[in-house]
């Protein structure tokens, strides 16, 4: 008899969602194998912002999920605007240039809220409005942005205590720094368990059903010069120092489908103050995503990308590999006092430069040609309308507020810098996670070169590929892990097959 019904492999939010689902659908000795010790438990996931990505339809749909939203909000489901299906695939096609994994992406969408709600429900995650991510503030009214309009509450931090609080009540086995090493295999070739490594000794750990939900291989440097080339061996990383790649290592040996874009990664501005990797307090407080009301300068002292290309929340994941791609992989975001309202909360964990000119600004900072940056804001200065000019600057949306002449254009938000004091901020680009992964089917079977199911093996979260591709949309990843996770854990609780087996 094998020692558990179930192996989880991982501890973030993919993994818990599966280890819980799976012991709600019957699987009844359940383990959970987390590498990190249990002080830096939970993954990227207690890093995240918790947001989560959701094709609600109707906002009334969102009651389910935070029914005190206007307690605090008033006027919220009034105010936030519909999300439909078509409407979220039209984005992740948009942003992935339509290299999205067709089937993966319909399951994702079609079962987002449905998943969340079991989130919400079953799993006994509260949520709430983000309102510091996804609204923003026009007068007395909040305006907000589509499909991204909820997290679990006290963001990712509060998401992975609820799912680990869940595990004990479901009484999940959960052990801390042992992280599994190899996938042990039957003379079938089906999963029948891990070799783990305790930190004492090497373990042979058996079950029918194994799931992998331990992340991609975004801290770990070797793999990111293999698979993403230089300088992504500099980049910081933004979450766990855990996610080395194992899993998928793993899963290569013996035989699994590489999927996606194994050159492709998240990447966010991020404070260039901010350590190698994060710092398990201030989670994602390293990110820097008012850029699109900015003027950005290289080390060159030039704009290198269109700032307001689109809404944040839909470059935001592709621009932090453009600033780590710059000399010294660094870039200074400006604004002046027409836009500094607008900043995320997150700015006020870095001081920033000031000064009452655009000259005593450039001077201060970390440029290599000041002459040269000075001139590119002037160039820039001249290029957009005079602030004041009833331009239609409208922060809430693309407003088509562009500049003219320039070499990139900045598209939308194009306000003059000419409102003192002036404000610079640091930015570079961290590493969030990876897109390259494996490929599963609809039930989160992992499928092997032979393009047949590995018995025996599931995996979720980042280590599904094909997905997204270039960039991606805020809040799908949590969202993605939830729905492939809860399809992974039923999938195991019925067995190595899965349940489409004959
Ligand atoms: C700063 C930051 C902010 C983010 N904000 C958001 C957001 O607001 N919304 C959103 O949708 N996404 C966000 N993301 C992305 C999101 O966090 C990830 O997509 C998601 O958490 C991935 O979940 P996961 O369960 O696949 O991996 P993880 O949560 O990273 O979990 C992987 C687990 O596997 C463990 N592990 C690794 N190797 C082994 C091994 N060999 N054996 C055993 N265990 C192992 C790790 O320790 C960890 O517990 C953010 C990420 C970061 C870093």
């Amino acid at each position: 008899m094998s020692d558990y019904d179930v192996i989880v492999v991982g501890a973030g939010n993919a993994a818990l969602a599966a280890a819980n689902s799976a012991r709600e659908q019957g699987a009844e000795r359940v383990l959970v194998l987390e590498k990190a010790p249990e002080k830096d438990r939970g993954g990227n996931t207690h890093y995240s912002g918790g947001m989560l990505r959701v094709a609600y339809g109707q906002p009334e749909a969102l009651r389910a999920l935070v029914p005190d939203a206007e307690d605090e909000l008033p006027g919220f489901f009034k105010d936030v605007p519909t999300y439909t299906e078509d409407e979220m695939m039209a984005d992740l096609m948009r942003v992935t240039a339509g290299k999205t994994d067709q089937t993966l992406a319909k399951i994702l969408i079609s079962k987002s809220y449905e998943t969340i709600c079991w989130m919400h429900d079953y799993g006994g995650i509260p949520m709430e409005p983000a309102v510091s991510l996804s609204a923003i503030r026009v007068g007395n009214k909040l305006r907000w942005q589509k499909g991204a309009i909820v997290r679990a509450l006290h963001e990712g931090v509060g998401l992975s205590n609820h799912w680990f609080k869940k595990s004990e009540e479901n009484n999940i086995t959960v052990r801390y720094g042992v992280g599994a090493v190899e996938l042990l295999q039957n003379e079938d070739g089906a999963v029948v368990g891990v070799l783990a490594n305790t930190g004492e000794t090497l373990e042979e750990i058996t079950a029918p059903a194994v799931i992998l939900g331990c992340g991609g291989f975004e801290a770990n440097a070797q793999m990111r010069a293999q698979y993403l080339g230089a300088p992504w061996d500099h980049a910081k990383v933004r979450g766990s120092a855990y996610n080395q790649g194992d899993g998928l290592r793993m899963a290569l040996d013996l035989g699994a489908l590489p999927w996606g874009q194994w050159s492709g990664r998240h990447s966010t501005p991020i404070s260039n103050e901010w350590p190698d990797f994060a710092d398990r307090e201030r989670t994602d407080q390293s990110n820097r995503l008012s850029f699109p009301y900015s003027v950005m300068i290289n080390r060159e002292g030039k704009r290198f990308l269109d700032e307001g290309e689109d809404v944040g929340m839909y470059t935001y994941a592709k621009y932090g590999g453009r600033i780590l791609q710059e000399t010294g992989a660094l870039a200074w975001q400006i604004f002046d006092q027409q836009t500094v309202d607008f900043l995320e909360p997150r700015y006020s964990t870095s001081d920033p430069i000031t000064a009452d000119t655009l000259a005593e600004l450039v001077e201060q900072l970390d440029v290599d040609d000041k002459a040269q940056a000075l001139r590119t804001l002037e160039d820039y200065n001249a290029a957009v309308p005079a602030s004041g000019s009833n331009d239609g600057f409208d922060p809430t949306q693309k407003d088509g507020l562009s500049s003219k002449g320039l070499s990139p254009e900045k598209s939308n938000w194009a306000t003059r810098l000419d409102q003192p004091p002036y404000l610079a901020y640091s930015a570079t680009g961290g590493i969030t996670f990876t897109f390259g992964a494996l490929k599963i089917d609809e039930d989160a079977r992992v499928i092997g070169t032979d393009w047949r199911p590995i018995k025996g093996l599931f995996a979720c979260g980042e280590m599904v590929g094909g997905l997204f591709h270039i960039n991606y949309p805020g809040g799908t990843g949590l969202t993605s892990g939830a729905v492939f996770g809860r399809i992974a854990g039923a999938s195991a609780a019925h067995g190595a097959d899965g349940p489409t087996a004959s």
